[in-house]
């Protein structure tokens, strides 16, 4: 169940069970990745790196290219083995994870001989400077269970893009897609030790990586809380970091939005994922006249959407990754209607026959939640500041612009937000002062692989996917040429007098 060096490997650690979420089945048995683990598959990629940095870019864009299609040859079979290991429905598995991560590799392939840097120049007397854009070494990273496939392909991606090498950890839940692209990497020729994959958990796998001599630089998805634990143990032996953290999108619906629009927009973008993405829309802000009509309008689309069997392609909301989060979740909401909020719908771990659904078990041991709306709340509510992850949309109203911005910042993190308007003015200003790597105008959710994705605020620093990717994964040399046919250079006349 781990990859190293271009092979499979059985890991040393504790045996670990794995449950498809969505059906309380056990799928398999496997044994977690340890700290001798973790040394076998840094020692492989330290062996690896000086011949892999050596290729020339279009060597590595053959690669990945090859990749790429080794990946769409296994689409039916990721897909499957994603949704079965996450309990996301087979439609998001097969028309968004699988494909973006073939994308993102096409796009890393392209990108890859696109490096770019300051014109070779004559910035001092008699001298030519250029630049050389070079990888870092041995990268650690570590991934979150929400999109195993797509998470492994946004960090393994751009790295080796950038000529390093790299040892990723998954979440110990979700291995199985993270390690087919490791094989589908060894297929398409990269060499052993490129592109290594274990799966274990966080405090012992996930901290000897961090820690680790060999590894130069963690790159992290996950939660804050984990994130800036990383940051700690990195800042011990000095090394960079590049955080993609947790998020609290707001989606603000501005007076003269399309309210239909902005409703199915909050709808779409707070159930994706069962609403266990970053990005997700988690708070809309609405202007008050349009209030009732915009929440009366999610609760009716939200009471809607079909939960069932992940595998059935007409499901359109699928199980949270584990019981334990979904009772988190619920434990959330069910404080929140204690402190007085409106439940508008679900607000439930769903019956048998929820919705006129069909679920694949019995609904208290399989970890589905009914999609949430609520409001009545205050700013101050848990509900309103603290990451949920599940499919859980909280609205409250507002009268002037200034107050809808306002709310919008009115959140440590800053990885996401949407705004509705179809004035061109709004739009602009809601991109300008909204504080997030991302603000959607009449979306929320489209990521591809040509644009960056990540934080501000606490929401982590450094981009995935896109060119900007490169600014984590790779270092800036300058390479300095002096010219002068003679020994006499003016700027030594600071030490020598004649
Ligand atoms: P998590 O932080 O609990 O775990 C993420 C990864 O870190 C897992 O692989 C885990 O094993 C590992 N880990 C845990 N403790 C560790 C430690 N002490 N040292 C090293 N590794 C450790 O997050 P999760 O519950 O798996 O995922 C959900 C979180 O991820 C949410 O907060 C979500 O917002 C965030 N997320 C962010 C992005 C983004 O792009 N910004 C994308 C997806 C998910």
């Amino acid at each position: 169940m781990h990859h190293w060096n271009g092979e499979q490997h059985e890991g040393r650690g504790a045996p670990f069970t794995l449950t498809n979420p969505a059906t309380a089945a056990t799928t398999g048995t496997y044994r977690l990745a340890t700290a001798d683990d973790v040394d076998e598959a840094v020692a492989a990629a330290k062996a690896a790196y000086p011949a892999f940095k050596a290729l020339t870019p279009g060597e590595r864009a053959d690669l990945l290219l090859g990749l790429a299609d080794e990946l769409e040859a296994r689409s039916e079979e990721i897909a499957a083995l994603e949704s079965q290991q996450t309990g996301k429905t087979i439609r998001l598995a097969t028309e968004f994870d699988v494909p973006g991560s073939i994308d993102n590799a096409r796009f890393f392939a392209g990108a890859a001989r696109q490096l770019t840097g300051l014109s070779a120049g004559t910035y001092w007397e008699q001298s030519t400077s250029m630049i050389r854009r070079e990888p870092l070494g041995v990268i650690g990273s570590i991934a979150p269970w929400n999109y195993p496939l797509q998470m492994a392909a946004w960090k393994i991606l751009p790295a080796v893009a950038a000529g390093n090498t790299i040892v990723l950890k998954t979440s110990e839940m979700t291995p199985g897609t993270s390690l087919i692209l490791a094989e589908a990497a060894t297929a398409a020729g990269f060499p052993p030790g490129v592109i290594n994959v274990i799966a274990g958990d966080g405090q012992d796998a996930g901290e000897a990586l961090v820690t680790h001599p060999d590894v130069v630089m963690t790159s992290f998805t996950g939660s804050t809380p984990v994130g800036r634990r990383i940051m700690e143990l990195a800042a011990r032996k000095g090394a960079r970091v590049h955080l993609e953290l947790g998020g609290k999108a707001p989606l603000v619906v501005f007076a003269d939005a399309d309210i239909e629009a902005a409703a199915r927009g909050a709808v779409a973008g707070s159930l994706i994922n069962s609403g266990q993405d970053c990005t997700a829309a988690t708070r809309a802000i609405v202007a008050a006249e349009h209030f009732d009509a915009f929440t009366d309008r999610v609760a009716e689309l939200m009471a809607g959407v079909r939960l069932g069997d992940p595998s059935d392609p007409a499901t359109d909301m699928g199980s949270l990754i584990s019981l334990t989060h979904r009772d988190r979740v619920a434990a959330m909401v069910e404080r929140a209607r204690e402190a007085g909020a409106t439940i508008r719908t679900g607000g439930q771990i769903p019956t048998r026959d929820h919705l006129g659904g069909d679920l694949p078990g019995d609904p208290e041991s399989t970890a589905y939640y009914a999609p949430t709306l609520i409001t009545g709340i205050d700013t101050d509510a848990e509900v309103w500041r603290e990451e949920i992850f599940g499919p859980v949309l909280v609205a409250v109203p507002f009268d002037t612009d200034d107050e809808a911005i306002a709310l919008a910042n009115d959140t440590r993190y800053g990885l996401a937000a949407s705004a509705w308007t179809r004035s061109t003015n709004r739009a602009l200003r809601a991109a300008a002062d909204i504080e997030a790597g991302c603000v959607w105008i009449n979306e929320h959710i489209p990521i591809v692989s040509d644009m960056p994705h990540g934080g501000y605020k606490a929401s982590g620093f450094g981009k995935d996917m896109s060119q900007y990717s490169f600014d984590e994964y790779t270092q800036i040399k300058h390479v300095f040429i002096d010219q002068h046919e003679d020994p006499h250079h003016a700027w030594q006349d600071t030490i020598f007098t004649t």
